[in-house]
């Protein structure tokens, strides 16, 4: 009835676009969401609770997912709020310019990390409050064993489906994590509109939120750190929330928590 080429054709778009796609997106929202939901919602501002063995779970599998210790990033984040758009902020565009913030925000994660391992105070005095430690394989300096990990599983992939389309886009996606944050600190920090007239250079970029779970309304986010929702009018979607509220309806986590970490 068709001719065998439109099956070609189907199985193309298939195998190129559909389920790389999908793949990607997939691996794109794990980064985000444990970013976004489980490291600065939950650890980093006590804005929502998880339930333990959830915390538990993020804790360890957060390491292996997305390679960013969550003590570290919690403690460098915290500043960021301390010290926002100062010369002491730890990844602001302001100061390191909107390119210069994506190798800025990674020399200070690993300033946070290397801070916290060998016990300075001014790294620890941060995260006092979170009552584990720094994950073993940035101690045991093995750090790599995650994108080893990730580059097996893409590998494995590229050989089981016999399609490197998909094991790229696992790969990327799973690695997207740099360019989500480079998104929110240096384009939250430079370019968008503000809600609120803070001392800082916080703002609200609607693109940004959109790519990553509402992260990119920063100047919202500023004005109350506390707050599980970053969205404040009734146009700004942040999806962070949205799953917020779904993993609540699971039982999964609920809202509010440790005041001393909201990061105020
Ligand atoms: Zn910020
Ligand atoms: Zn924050």
């Amino acid at each position: 009835m068709f001719p065998d080429r439109w099956f070609n054709l189907e199985r193309y778009i298939v195998a190129i676009w559909l389920i790389p796609l999908l793949v990607f997106i997939g691996a794109y929202l794990v980064n985000i969401v444990y970013i976004s939901v489980f490291y600065h919602r939950a650890l980093a501002h006590g804005a929502i609770t998880l339930r333990p063995w959830l915390r538990w779970f993020v804790i360890r599998s957060g390491v292996w997912l997305t390679g960013i210790d969550p003590k570290a990033w919690a403690c460098m984040h915290r500043t960021h709020h301390v010290e926002s758009d100062t010369e002491r902020d730890p990844h602001s565009p302001v100061h390191y310019g909107i390119f210069g913030t994506f190798i800025g925000q990674l020399r200070s994660y690993e300033k946070n990390l290397v801070g916290l391992i060998i016990g300075r105070k001014q790294y620890t005095d941060v995260v006092a409050d979170m009552d584990f430690p720094v994950s073993w394989i940035f101690r045991k300096k093995l750090w790599f064993l995650p994108y080893l990990i990730h580059v097996c599983v893409a590998t494995g992939l590229w050989y089981w489906l016999k399609n490197p389309w998909v094991s790229g886009a696992y790969f990327i996606g799973m690695m997207s994590h740099p360019v989500q944050g480079w998104l929110v600190n240096a384009f939250g920090h430079a370019i968008g509109y503000r809600n609120f007239n803070l001392t800082d250079n916080s703002r609200n970029n609607t693109l940004v939120a959109w790519a990553t779970l509402g992260e990119g309304f920063q100047n919202n986010h500023h004005h109350d750190p506390g707050s599980a929702k970053f969205s404040v009018k009734f146009w700004e979607i942040d999806m962070g929330y949205w799953i917020c509220c779904v993993f609540r309806l699971f039982g999964l986590i609920k809202f509010g928590g440790s005041a001393a970490a909201s990061g105020k």
